[in-house]
């Protein structure tokens, strides 16, 4: 279900502004910002319906759900995971028609901070099921093949799995290695290997990708495994740090015969169709990443405004409030921009990848510092194994790796940009960001949506007037984003894809620009809802997390030009050489 019901379009098709992606469009200096405003928010009835699913799983996981019995017992209760499909956490978005819920990505997101507040385990095994599992096959099957599985899996009887990453090949997923042969008979026969696949050994359905050949050409090829196909074995579990409850595995495909109505999408578009799915679930682990803060904040308050230490309660100690305050303000900004970029999604935006990408990096390390923050807080208290800061440290630890490595998702973010902005530019001779580019998945076309952008949008003009100091330093910013992104390409060409230093600057500055629209849409939305006057807090805590993003942009933007890059490049290259630190204190 929508959230806004369309993106309003201007009334001169001469002037027309299309536009494929928010964030991509801000690296060329141009703010569409009639996707953005007014705040995205899901209509009376999708909101009734969050409602009662999170008060239906609230009351269900207090009495039935216990995270430290899922740790010891490896895995939740089969009964379990079937009275969360009947309560209806397990088809969340999937149309009602297939027996799921029909709620839009916010609404899929709302759901999922309150099961990512219950406990990590419990949102990465309904995670892998929906976000990534079967997505696929809500988002790129066909009728026969959603009318085949979907009800099952949204009811919670299947379970599903994501099966993309090997041995070889990790964060270079297009490198996998893993093969499916065409037959004569329109069947595929698929051999390989694969590793780190979690509800490994549970899941019913389980989506993979291989190589393949398609018209004499390498590509891959998007498959659904079924539990008991002939030659897809199970492999040994991983012992992993945190996530204790996931059941992680490696799997073997030796021969598995493939139907042809086990094809997802058309072959040949397999890699694409990853990371499409990806993209989506991405968002998840930003949203996600909210609900857990919120949990950590509420335990953080409960803790140091009772327990006392030299005669006052810790929460009186400005050190103390720093960590506090900076929690609040920057969840503000994270909160509003992921569930902006939910709102794009909903809105029907054709490319989200770059929102999706920086909320996945802006959430789980923010996430990650706000535990080490929230433990440090409680003290010794925070190490012991009966209290809960442990586990949540041990669980979240993986949320910057999967899904996109953090540091490969901020090449992603900067290529992604650099690459309309390339094919904008003249004179810049042969700027090939090809196949490094298409290798971490940015294959989305910008070239459809260039033609017919008449008017170039550099102003925020939508957000309330009461923000308009702060709309006006953001439209500096993105000016100053643009004009950055163009000198580096510039300086660069092709050679950018090598330059990882800048592309982070960049990535950085477009998370913070983005948050901090997101932030003006959100408050905007707040001063007209209940006016400016009864708004102080809300505007006082958006116009701190502001201030600090802006100074985080200038401090980014400007150390593209004043940096000590290769200083460090030339440090790492020498501890290489020598293969330790090796720099003797004293003789011993
Ligand atoms: C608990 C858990 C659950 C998982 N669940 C699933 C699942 O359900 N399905 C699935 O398919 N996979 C899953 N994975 C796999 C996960 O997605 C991969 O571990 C992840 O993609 C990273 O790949 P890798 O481990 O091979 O690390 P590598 O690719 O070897 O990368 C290691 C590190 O090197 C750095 N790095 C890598 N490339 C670059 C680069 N180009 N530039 C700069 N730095 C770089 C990054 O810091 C990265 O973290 C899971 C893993 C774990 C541990």
């Amino acid at each position: 279900m929508a959230v806004r019901e369309a993106i309003p379009k201007p009334p001169d098709a001469e002037t027309e502004q299309e536009v494929s992606s928010f964030a991509k469009a801000l690296f060329l200096g141009e703010i569409h910002e009639q996707l953005v405003f007014p705040w995205p928010r899901p209509d009376p009835g999708e909101r009734e319906r969050i409602r009662a699913l999170n008060a239906g799983l609230r009351s269900y996981c207090a009495e039935s759900y216990d995270p430290r019995k899922v740790e010891e017992e490896r895995w939740i209760d089969d009964e379990v995971l079937r009275d969360l499909g009947e309560i209806g956490v397990m088809g969340l978005y999937v149309d009602e028609a297939y027996g799921g819920q029909g709620l839009s990505q916010t609404g899929y997101a709302r759901v999922f901070e309150t099961i990512g507040e219950i406990d990590a385990t419990l949102a990465i095994v309904l995670g892998v099921h929906q976000s990534i599992g079967y997505k696929g096959i809500s988002l790129f099957g066909t009728e026969e093949q959603k009318q085949r599985w979907l009800p099952d899996l949204a009811a919670g009887r299947k379970l599903a799995a994501f099966a993309l990453t090997e041995p070889e090949a990790g964060s270079d997923a297009y490198g996998i290695q893993s093969r499916a042969v065409e037959q004569p008979d329109g069947s595929w026969v698929l051999n390989g290997e694969k590793r780190y696949i979690g509800n490994g050994s549970r899941a019913d359905v389980i989506t993979t990708f291989a190589r393949c050949e398609v018209d004499g050409k390498d590509r891959h090829v998007a498959l659904i495994l079924e539990k008991g196909m002939e030659g897809l074995e199970v492999g040994e579990r991983y012992d992993t740090m945190g996530l204790r409850g996931n059941d992680l595995r490696r799997l073997y495909f030796k021969d598995v015969r493939v139907p042809a109505e086990n094809v997802l999408g058309e072959p040949g578009e397999g890699f694409r169709i990853a990371m499409q799915i990806l993209n989506n679930g991405r968002i998840g682990l930003g949203t996600g990443s909210v609900g857990a803060t919120k949990k950590l904040l509420d335990l953080t308050i409960a803790h140091v405004t009772e327990r006392e230490q030299f005669g006052r309660p810790l929460a009186d100690f400005e050190l103390v409030q720093d960590k506090v305050g900076w929690m609040v303000s920057y969840l503000f900004g994270l909160e509003a921009m992921t569930y902006m970029t939910c709102g794009l999604v909903d809105a029907g935006v054709p490319d989200y990848s770059l929102e999706s990408a920086i909320c996945k990096v802006a959430g789980t390390e923010f996430l990650w510092y706000a535990a080490n923050r929230s433990l440090q807080l409680a003290g010794g208290q925070g190490y012991l194994r009966s209290e809960p800061w442990e586990k949540i440290v041990r669980d979240i630890r993986i949320f910057p790796i999967f899904e996109g490595a953090n540091d490969v998702l901020r090449a992603f973010v900067a290529l992604g940009g650099f690459k309309p902005v390339g094919e904008r530019l003249e004179g810049l001779g042969d700027v090939s960001l090809g196949d490094p580019i298409g290798s971490i998945g940015v294959l989305v076309d910008y070239a459809a949506s260039r033609a017919k952008r008449e008017v170039r949008p550099d102003r925020i003009g939508m957000a309330h007037q009461e923000l308009s100091g702060h709309a006006d330093a953001v439209s500096g910013q993105v000016k100053q984003l643009a004009g950055e992104t163009e000198r580096l390409l510039r300086e660069h060409k092709g050679e950018i894809i090598e330059r990882q230093f800048q592309q982070k600057r960049l990535a950085d500055a477009v998370a913070d620009i983005f948050a901090q629209v997101a932030v003006l849409s959100r408050v905007t939305a707040i001063f007209d809802d209940q006016g400016v006057e009864a708004s102080g807090q809300e505007r006082f805590i958006a116009e701190t997390f502001c201030e600090r993003a802006a100074a985080r942009v200038e401090g980014n933007l400007g150390q593209i030009e004043s940096n000590d890059d290769e200083r460090m490049t030339s440090i790492a290259k020498l501890s290489y050489r020598r293969g330790s630190y090796g720099y003797a204190l004293f003789e011993d």
